[in-house]
Order: C-alpha cells, then structure tokens, then sequence
C-alpha cells in the first residue's frame, strides 16, 4: 500500500474521529465504534444523499487510518412502506402502495425488488468512491426475528412512549418524508400503539393494531382490506416500529457513536430530537454523537438526467463526469454546516483546475495543513490510495480535445501527443480515466451553443475583408507554425504574433496593448476557423486542426 498524505491539520473529520473513539470507548469499552448513514431505496438516490455516506465514511476512515477498528453501517430502510410511484416510472405500481419496499416488483426486471433496484446504482457509486460500508436490510432485520425483543419492549411501554411524544406534539415540526403521518397509529379508543403491522391478508400497512397484551405478547388488528387478525403472538406478525421509534431502537441496538443527519433533523420535535429521549427512557441507549450538516446542491445538468432520476443527479451521474478523488474532494474540504454546489457545466472544468493546482502544491510541499488534509482524504482511505490518472492532462483541454474529435480516438492519441511533447503520451491510457470523464461531459452536459463545429470551407466574405495587419498576422502563423508544432509551441506562437507586430520580443510580458491587439487577433482566427467568435483553447484547436486545414481555411486565395 502507498502511503496516504498523514492529516496534519485538526479539521472537523480529525476531531469527530477522535470523540468518536473516545465516546465508543466510553461506552462500550473494548468493542468497535459505530458510524452510522440511512438511505431509503424508495427512488432514485440522489447525488444531494452522498453527504449522508460521506460524512461518516471519513470519520470512520480516519479511525481506520489511525490504526483502530471503526465500523461504518449503511441502514437500508427498505423495510418502509412504498409512498408514491416516483415520476417516470409505470403509474400502475401504485397497487402497490402500503407494502414494505421490498415487497414492491423491480421495475426493470434484473432485480429482485424495487429496493434493490435503487440500491445497485449507489453500491457501485460507493465502491467506486472507496467508502466501505457494512450494509443492513431493514427488511431482513424485522422479518428475522432480530428486534422482537425491542418490539415487545415498545409495545408495553406505549404510554411512556406517547407520553414523550407528547411533549413535542405542540410544536410543529419540519416533517421529513420517512415523518409524514405515520408516526402516530391510535386505535378508536385513542391508545396508541408505536408498532404498525403489514396485513397478513393484503401485505399492506393500512392497518390499525385494536388490542396489545403485554403477558402474552398478542396483538390484534384490522386492515382497510376488511380482515381483521389476531390474537396474534406480535412475533408472528409482519410489520415494523414506525419511524420515530424505530430510529432511537436502531441506535441502540446497533450501539451507534455517531451519526449525522440533514440540518432539518436537528429541529426541535424533530425525529433525531424525540429520539434523543426514546433512545435513553425506553431502550437503555445513548443518542449518538451527532451534528446537523447542510445541503449539496448541483449547478447545470442533462437531459440524460431527467429521465434517470426524476431531474435530478446521482452519484453515478457526477462519477461520470468527475474522478472519484475529485467527489470525495468537495466533500472533505467543507465543512459539514457548509452547503456547497456540484457542477455539471461548464465549472467543472474549474474544480478540475483547483484540484490540480492542490495536487502540485501537495507535490512540492507548499500546501497549507488543511489542504493537506483534505487532500489526504480524497486521494485515499485506510486501505490505499484510490487509482488515478497517470498523466492528468487539463480537463479542460481534455473535453476540448473530445469536442473538436467528436470521440474520435485515433485523432485524439495524435492531438494528445502533440500536446505532451517533449514526453509525449504513448497511449491514451495514460489519460484515462481523466478522458472517459471529458468524454462523458462533452456528450452528456457541454452546452450544445458551446460546441466547436470546424468550418468546411474558407469564410472567403472574412478573409476578403482583412486588414493589412490581420494579413500580416496570418502570415506569420502560416510561416512560422511548423517550427515547434506542440502545446508549448504554438502557445507562445498565438500569444506571441501581435507582440511581433508591434516590435516587441515574442516572449516579451503582454501590456495592456498587447492584451487588446491579442484579443481581436483571438476573434480573427476563432471566426476563421469555427465560425465564431469564441472556442476552445487557440492552440488545442490548433493542433486539433492539423496545419493543412489550418492553411486551407486560413487561406486568402
Ligand atoms: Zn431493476
Ligand atoms: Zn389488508
């Protein structure tokens, strides 16, 4: 294993990482601390969940990289009730509302339900980023037997439980979707009952529990569908603690030590808040250490999106089109309180851009600790480093290199190697896989207005209309391009030709004439060549063109 950049900084991942062991250590000395994400496979996972697994993933990855154990679970809640037929899939699956998630048919085909359909995408998402979760069915879970205990437990002290609830009641709190209504069951007389039984008759949730004996453990209850079971032992009984419950039941009976939750959880009369007192009166456990953390939002997107994820992105969407490195990056360099935004357009090429600008900082050792840090974090885990790009070209001329190729790999080793001189790549997997990435942008999410389309033909109204000094410019590009036909080379070239013709040394530092006589010299050749007065990089294009297009096109007959 390749050693990691050590974390020199305290940043908020050192220090939960450190409470972390201390509290579990408090708390059950000896045995492995717990950290703890849920998602719910009721949909598409979205790219705004990540920062669930994220956040704990670094913390127990930092205990790992301490040397101790740290566990990290991921708690499917697959065993919830199916809400809604999510937009874009077959309205006819709403028959099967008021089923456990997994009781509800893949809607592919290739699954074997439609938890695990949603689950697929976020496992490899998760592979892919190198966060190592234990997962756990909650359906697998409820329907072992594994908390009949806490079950019967809940149920006999459903008065305390009300009576806790009770205390929140009066406020109104903001209501997650896992929240929405189901968090209270009575029966007609008004007792409350904190368990909700799938019927035994019609698998659904409609039910209302009309009687609980605390000796024998023998519950009854009526479905919307007409039957009515029971006296039945509550072992026997399909069904699950409703949220507010369930949730301090989990931490307890997974020991959890730490676990964050969106900002809207930590509200008061919330679900993490009312759990905080269910956890300790009922269960005989600890709230976990927890913090609020804020909102991930994305900027630009594509159409491929709208049909995947109801509009929105996925993890798999943003690991198409960013290194893994890059995603655990903008995770790790904020803090938990701080939201930040994904980019999908045209900014990628900027993270890309900071990103490198970090990794040879890293390399020549000026990086500040905290970037040190946060570099640490997202180049690897306690088991390695993640692979990277063995030469990580700009993003930037990577996607233009695509746009201008269309994809073509034959053009594109040829481009590429004329931009590595004086080692040039000898196959592109050395650029891979920054280049399936700039691929994957330029098809999926470049702005089509943005697209470079090469002109076929000479633009003989433009090249008629030219000035002396633009014909003298041209000259000179079409004398003087062959000469050192490389990245290097033709930058200094194209930057260099109106300090020619001003009398100024071709390497001399731009003045502000410069830059202006620089900037219409730019608009000359893009209208020229692309038919615009804008494009990709002049000497990626350039080299992209090759100098008998150039020639033609720059040609004034
Ligand atoms: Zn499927
Ligand atoms: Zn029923």
């Amino acid at each position: 294993m390749e050693a990691c950049p050590v974390a020199a900084a305290e940043d908020w991942v050192a220090r939960t990482a450190g409470q972390v062991r201390a509290e579990g250590e408090r708390r059950h000395p000896g045995q492995t601390p717990t950290c703890a994400s849920g998602i719910s496979p009721s949909g598409p996972v979205h790219l705004g969940n990540l920062r669930e697994l994220m956040t704990p993933h670094f913390v127990a990855d930092e205990v790992r990289k301490q040397g101790a154990p740290c566990r990290h679970i991921l708690s499917w809640d697959d065993y919830d009730r199916y809400r809604r037929v999510p937009a874009g899939f077959d309205p006819s699956l709403a028959e099967y509302i008021g089923r456990p998630l997994t009781a509800v048919p893949d809607p592919c085909g290739e699954h074997l339900n439609w938890a695990e359909h949603f689950k697929e995408p976020l496992r490899a998402s998760l592979a892919a980023l190198g966060v190592l979760v234990t997962e756990i069915s909650q359906t697998e879970m409820y329907t072992s037997g594994a908390y009949t205990e806490q079950i019967i437990l809940a149920m006999r002290r459903r008065a305390d439980i009300d009576a806790v609830l009770g205390r929140y009641r009066t406020r109104r709190p903001i209501q997650t979707e896992a929240e929405d209504g189901d968090d209270e069951p009575r029966d007609a007389r008004g007792e409350y009952y904190p368990f909700k039984p799938y019927c035994a008759t019609c698998g659904k949730d409609d039910t209302t529990v009309t009687g609980f004996d605390d000796a024998t453990t023998e519950i009854t209850y009526t479905c919307g569908c007409g039957a009515q079971h029971g006296p039945t032992p509550i072992a026997e009984v399909a069904g699950k603690l409703v949220w507010k419950v369930d949730w301090p039941m989990r931490w307890a009976y997974e020991r959890v030590t730490f676990e964050p939750a969106g900002v809207d959880h930590s509200s008061p009369g919330s679900s993490f808040t009312v759990g905080g007192e269910l956890v300790k009166e009922i269960f005989g456990g600890e709230m976990p250490l927890h913090f609020g953390y804020a909102f991930v939002g994305t900027a630009g997107g594509s159409s491929k999106m709208s049909s995947s994820a109801g509009g929105a992105p996925t993890p798999a969407d943003a690991l198409e089109i960013l290194e893994p490195q890059l995603v655990r990056w903008l995770y790790a360099r904020r803090r938990p309180e701080q939201s930040f935004t994904i980019a999908f357009n045209a900014e990628v090429g900027r993270t890309y851009d900071e990103w490198d600008r970090l990794t040879a900082t890293i390399a020549d050792g000026t990086a500040a600790p905290a970037s040190v840090a946060a570099y640490g974090r997202a180049a690897g885990t306690a088991e390695g480093l993640l692979p990277a790009t063995p030469r990580p070209l700009q993003f930037r001329t990577l996607a233009s290199v695509a746009d201008i190729t269309a994809g073509d790999e034959a053009q594109i080793l040829r481009i590429l190697r004329d931009a590595t001189v004086p080692e040039p790549i000898a196959t592109l997997d050395e650029v891979r896989p920054r280049l399936d990435r700039a691929q994957a942008w330029v098809a999926g999410y470049m702005d089509p207005a943005d697209r470079t389309v090469v002109r076929r033909e000479p633009d003989l109204d433009r090249l008629g209309s030219l000035t002396d000094p633009d014909r003298d410019a041209l000259k000179i590009l079409n004398e003087r391009m062959g000469d050192d036909w490389s990245l290097p080379g033709l930058t200094r070239l194209v930057y260099g030709i109106p300090k020619l013709q001003l009398g100024l040394d071709i390497d001399a530092p731009p003045t502000p004439e410069v830059k202006a006589a620089q900037r219409l010299w730019f608009i000359l050749l893009y209208e020229l060549l692309v038919g615009r007065d804008t494009g990709p990089r002049l000497p990626t294009l350039l080299l992209a063109l090759g100098q008998d297009r150039i020639r033609y096109l720059l040609a004034s007959g």
